[in-house]
C-alpha cells in the first residue's frame, strides 16, 4: 500500500499551495543527502517527500491525485523503485528553494557527482512476460573499497570547479571550469586500498531485485534508480538499466501484444466440430469450432494475448485452424476414402449433411 503523499508531507487535504510548498522545503532539508550522508532511511524520505510534492505541487496533478489516489499515476512513474530519480528531484529543486538557497545546497545549478549507470540483460519466457516477475539479479557495483579516505582537493578547495581569467576585448572575464585535479568531484583519494581502482573503488556482486511488469518487449529497456554503480567520495548511486530480451516459445508467436497460434485438428474434427480447451500461457480457454469448419480459419479470442505494459487493453489471441492429413492409414480407412474419391454423392459436405456418414467419420477416426 503506498503512503498518502498529504501524509508524507504532513499537511491537511485542503492545504494551499504555498503550505505544500513549505512542508515539502522543510521535508527536503531535514532529509537531504548532504545532512545524511549514507543513511538510506533519510534518501528513501526524501525521494517519497520530493515525489509527494512532484503531484501535490502542481495543481493538474494533484486534483487527479484528489480523485483518483495512487491509481491516477500507476505505470507513469515508472518501475515501483520509489518513482524519482536524484536528478530529476535536484533539478526540481531550482523551483522550490530559488536562488535563495544558492548552490550551498546540491541545487542551484551545481552539478552533483553521481556514479556510472550499469547494463544488464534479462532473459525471460512468455510465460514470465505474461504475468510479469520479480528477477533477483546478481549485479557487479562498483563501491568503495573497505578503509578508503577522502580528503578535500587543494587544487579547488573541494568546490569541483576552478575559476579562470581570460582576456577578452570586453575585459577580464571569469569562467568556472571543472577542476582537472578531482575530476569535479571536490574530493582526492588519501588512501587507497589494496585491489582498489583510482577511485578507491571495488567491485561487489550485489542481488538487485528487479520487478519486471507484465507486458514488456524485446529490446525495451526498465531503469531501475540508485543500482548502479557509487559514486566515488560522495555523491549518489547511478542507475541499473535492465534491456529486456525475449526466448522465443514454440508454441505462441508474439506480434505486438497479440498472439499466434496454430491449431491442428483431425478430418473428423473439422467435419463434425468440437470444443478444446487450449492451454494459454497464464490459464485456459475453452474454443468451439462449428461443424464444417475450413481449414485456415482463424478464430479471434478478444483479450486472450498479452497485457499491455501501460495498462491498456490486453491483446488478442488469434488461433489458425489446420486440419491436419493423416498420412498413413489402415486398409479400412483406405478403402473409405477411395469411396469417397469414387462415388461423387458421396462426397461429404457441411452443407449436405449426412447424418449416416458422419457417425461412420466420428467412428473411424475418433
Ligand atoms: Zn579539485
Amino acid at each position: 500500500m503506498k503512503e498518502d503523499y498529504y501524509d508524507i508531507l504532513g499537511i491537511s487535504k485542503n492545504a494551499s499551495s504555498s503550505e505544500i510548498k513549505k512542508a515539502y522545503r522543510k521535508k527536503a532539508i531535514e532529509f537531504h543527502p548532504d545532512k545524511n550522508p549514507n543513511d538510506k532511511i533519510a534518501e528513501a524520505n526524501f525521494k517519497k517527500a520530493a515525489e509527494a510534492y512532484e503531484i501535490l505541487g502542481n495543481q493538474d496533478k494533484r486534483n487527479q491525485y484528489d480523485q483518483y489516489g495512487h491509481a491516477a499515476f500507476e505505470g507513469a512513474q515508472g518501475f515501483g523503485q520509489g518513482g524519482m530519480n536524484m536528478d530529476d528531484i535536484f533539478s526540481q529543486f531550482g523551483d522550490i528553494f530559488g536562488s535563495a538557497f544558492g548552490g550551498g545546497f546540491g541545487g542551484g545549478g551545481q552539478r552533483r557527482s553521481k556514479g556510472s549507470d550499469m547494463r544488464i540483460r534479462v532473459k525471460l519466457t512468455l510465460e514470465e512476460i505474461a504475468t510479469g516477475v520479480e528477477k533477483k539479479i546478481k549485479v557487479p557495483r562498483k563501491v568503495k573499497a573497505q578503509g578508503v579516505e577522502y580528503g578535500t582537493c587543494s587544487s579547488c578547495n573541494g568546490k569541483g570547479q576552478v575559476m579562470k581569467i581570460t582576456n577578452t576585448i570586453l575585459g577580464r572575464m571569469q569562467t568556472a571550469a571543472t577542476c582537472s585535479s578531482c575530476g569535479g568531484s571536490g574530493k582526492v583519494l588519501l588512501n587507497r586500498p589494496s585491489g582498489s581502482d583510482a577511485q578507491g573503488m571495488i567491485r561487489k556482486e550485489e542481488t538487485v531485485s528487479i520487478k519486471i511488469p507484465p507486458g514488456v518487449e524485446e529490446g525495451m529497456q526498465l531503469k531501475v534508480s540508485g543500482k548502479g554503480n557509487d559514486a566515488a567520495s560522495s555523491g549518489v548511486p547511478g542507475d541499473l538499466l535492465v534491456l529486456i530480451e525475449e526466448i522465443p516459445n514454440n508454441v505462441f508467436i508474439r506480434e505486438g501484444n497479440h498472439l499466434h497460434y496454430d491449431l491442428y485438428i483431425s478430418i473428423s474434427e473439422a467435419v463434425l466440430g468440437i470444443s478444446k480447451d487450449l492451454i494459454l500461457l497464464d490459464g485456459k480457454a475453452r474454443i468451439k469450432l462449428e461443424p464444417g469448419i475450413q481449414s485456415g480459419k482463424t478464430l479471434r479470442l478478444r483479450s486472450k494475448g498479452l497485457p499491455s505494459v501501460n495498462g491498456y487493453a490486453n491483446g488478442d489471441l488469434l488461433v489458425h485452424v489446420n486440419v491436419w492429413t493423416p498420412k498413413t492409414l489402415s486398409k479400412e480407412q483406405r478403402q473409405f476414402f477411395e469411396k469417397m474419391q469414387s462415388d461423387s454423392n458421396f462426397i461429404p459436405h457441411p452443407e449436405k449433411s449426412d447424418k449416416s456418414f458422419f457417425e461412420k467419420v466420428k467412428d473411424m477416426f475418433a
